[in-house]
């Protein structure tokens, strides 16, 4: 049996914890069947508790860039914890590591480490209302800021793929402050500032979202956005938790060319631990506590086994100025190539990509631009069936319509190859 060990080990884990994961998506709950439990990870491969290997398209929903186990990572890593776990005290890798981040990302004169991108996008809106004075947040279907409180409304990833976009537990006070606009539709944002003048304190987005799988911006969109904060007074937050290190050593403000005033990040920045940061000019900032009085903590945030993995992973990025050329031409070749043979074997579908992010979409339409497209105009049962063909043939995507592939550095030819030759064995 394919699948034997994961198996026992799911039925097992689902005694103690809910769902047997702990992340939901993890469960496989929509597409059906086993996850299959990892032992081990190198390069582009992971490999499961029966002994097969991978090669890995969600590379933990994005961190891996540079690939499994990255030795120079590994090593850095690994002479950090010699020097002990955790100190609770400031350490200078702190300030080496935000000297890195706001000498590349546009905008930014400080940053606030913190430990995943929920905490991110949680402090960067508090933050937004505490230096505006005002409550409101405008957030857009099928985009996912984690799952704190204000984002649980009409969200994207988990939340939208087992169709509980609006959480139970979170109060009509906290929903009521969060306004809900369609993505790709500037009119539906204008819509909300003419009806709550004076009260929205920031836009939150994922500039190119990922979470209601690839959903690129259109042309004027962000830009659009950008104008409606700046003549109402409001902040625009972008979510650059998986587009941050990835899109470009900027992220998306670069790739772009859009100012954001907040950017949170997570993913990449820890290099596979658990880190996420926010940043902004020194004026936002120093809202924060202990300069200002918007507070915010952490008893782990900084933690310097953390900070030494994403210092060594942002380094490793940003000395090597062909690395984001690299990892965009592996997705185009796979996009181009994947579509082709779809296309060969009559099979509808429409493929969304920016940089190294993209989604394979069941479905007649060649316009996928929000939530609503993915959710009514994409088959899921197709991508189901999809997804376990890919697995069974050793090739491992996000097992959900509503997610991207990430792709890594260490995809190469080889392993483009293996794809490529799994998807010519599918069929419907
Ligand atoms: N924002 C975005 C855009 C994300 O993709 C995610 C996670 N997938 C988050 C926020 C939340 O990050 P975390 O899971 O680290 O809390």
């Amino acid at each position: 049996m394919l699948y034997q060990r994961s198996s026992a080990l799911f039925a097992d884990a689902q005694n103690y914890i809910p769902g047997g994961v702990n992340s939901p998506v993890r469960a496989f709950k929509s597409v059906g069947g086993t996850p299959i439990f990892i032992s081990k990870a190198e390069g582009a491969y992971i490999y499961d508790e029966d002994g097969r290997d991978y090669v890995d398209y969600i590379n933990s929903w994005g961190p891996m860039i540079i690939g499994h186990t990255h030795p120079e990572v590994l090593s850095a890593t690994v002479e950090q914890m010699k020097k002990g776990f955790s100190f609770g005290t400031p350490t200078e890798l702190e300030t080496e590591i935000a000297k890195l981040i706001t000498s590349v990302v546009p905008n930014v004169d400080m940053v606030r480490m913190v430990n995943s991108g929920t905490e991110a996008c949680m402090s960067a809106i508090r933050l937004a209302r505490g230096y505006t004075n005002r409550d409101k947040i405008v957030k857009f279907e099928g985009c996912y800021h984690g799952h704190s409180d204000s984002f649980l409304i009409k969200a994207g990833s988990g939340a939208a793929t087992f169709g509980n976009p609006n959480s139970p537990g979170v109060t009509q006070g906290t929903a009521k402050d969060t306004l809900l606009a369609e993505y790709n539709n500037l009119e539906s944002v204008k819509t909300l500032f003419e009806q709550n003048k004076g009260e929205i304190a920031a836009i939150i987005v994922e500039p190119i979202a990922g979470n209601m799988g690839c959903v690129v911006p259109k042309e004027g969109f962000l830009e659009g956005l950008r104008t409606l904060c700046t003549e109402n007074g409001a902040l625009l937050i972008f979510d650059e938790v998986m587009t941050g290190f990835r899109q470009a050593m900027g992220g998306a403000q670069e790739r772009l060319n859009i100012n954001a005033d907040i950017v949170a990040f997570g993913k990449v920045i820890g290099g596979g631990f658990p880190v996420g940061a926010f940043a902004a000019r020194k004026e936002i900032m120093s809202h924060l506590a202990p300069l200002g009085p918007v507070y915010q903590a952490g008893t782990l945030s900084g933690n310097p086994i953390a900070m030494r993995a994403g210092f060594t992973t942002l380094n490793i990025i940003n000395n090597d100025r062909e690395l984001f050329n690299r990892i965009d031409k592996t997705t185009e070749i796979l996009d181009i190539e994947i579509s082709k043979i779809l296309a060969e074997k009559g099979i509808a579908h429409h493929t969304n990509r920016l940089g190294s992010m993209f989604s394979v979409f069941f479905t007649e339409d060649k316009d996928i631009n929000n939530f609503n497209d993915v959710a009514t105009k994409c088959n899921h049962e197709t991508f189901n069936k999809f997804f376990h063909h890919l697995l069974s043939n050793q090739v491992y995507i996000a097992p959900s319509g509503y997610e991207t592939w990430f792709i890594s550095d260490a995809i190469k030819d080889a392993e483009i190859n293996k794809t490529l030759e799994a998807v010519r064995s599918f069929e419907l």
